[in-house]
């Protein structure tokens, strides 16, 4: 059987060293560091909760460049979210957090570009988040760096800097979820696929961009994300 219409690229993002990664979903995890939480008005640890972005929300990043972003449409207020983002390589259901590392095929610096305003006022009316998180352009990310090459990342500076000046700063072991938790917790309500990307949550310090600007954001272990917002 054929198309009717032409079928759309498979969104990708490139591997350190050689070679895509096909993206298949994009999960997000919501309020996992303590601080960030606080900062959203929340505290204590609730259970995690997701959202998602559509695939095609990546802006692929290649080591060494500086990516770019358009100012996205309806908004006043973009955040920059800078985020750990586990890369699946094994699928599965009901993954034991004991089991969840075997699952991970890499890891990558992301950016969770949040539209602040249109999410906090869904948030208000109790609608659904897509619109200030699910946007076109969303979820730019820098190369995946195999698992074989960094190992388990469980502790380690993350932080974004915007022009210079660092914004946001936090260490990986602050995860209030931590990412195998999070592989059980996620693959108990879906099925995970390999090429399923995980954006792991972001520390404190978001904060908004304007045209112009020049995000940098760094997960120790792992190639700069640098990304201009135009
Ligand atoms: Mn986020």
């Amino acid at each position: 059987m054929n198309y009717v219409l032409p079928a759309p690229e498979v969104a990708a993002v490139p591997v350190a060293g050689g070679g895509l990664f096909p993206v298949h979903r994009i999960y997000c995890v919501g309020r996992n560091y303590a601080e960030h939480a606080q900062e959203m008005g929340f505290t204590g640890r609730e259970p995690p909760f997701f959202f998602m972005k559509p695939a095609d929300a990546v802006v692929p990043v290649a080591d060494g460049q500086t990516g770019a972003i358009d100012y996205p449409s309806l908004t006043a207020n973009l955040h920059h979210e800078i985020e750990l983002v586990v890369a699946i390589g094994i699928g599965g259901r009901n993954i034991k957090a004991a089991d969840a590392a075997r699952h991970i095929w890499g890891y990558a610096v992301g950016l969770d570009m949040t539209r602040r305003d249109l999410q906090g006022e869904m948030k208000k009316q109790g609608r659904p988040w897509c619109i200030g998180k699910a946007f076109d352009q969303s979820a730019p990310i820098g190369p995946i760096v195999p698992y074989a090459k960094t190992g388990e990342l469980l502790a380690g500076a993350i932080t974004l800097s915007v022009n210079g000046s660092v914004k946001q700063k936090g260490d990986l072991k602050e995860l209030i979820w931590s990412v195998n938790e999070t592989i059980e917790q996620l693959s108990a309500a879906w099925e995970l696929k390999p090429g399923d990307l995980i954006f792991s949550g972001t520390p404190a310090g978001v904060a908004a961009v304007v045209r112009g600007d020049v995000m940098e954001g760094s997960v120790a272990g792992l190639p700069l994300l640098r990304v201009a917002v135009r």
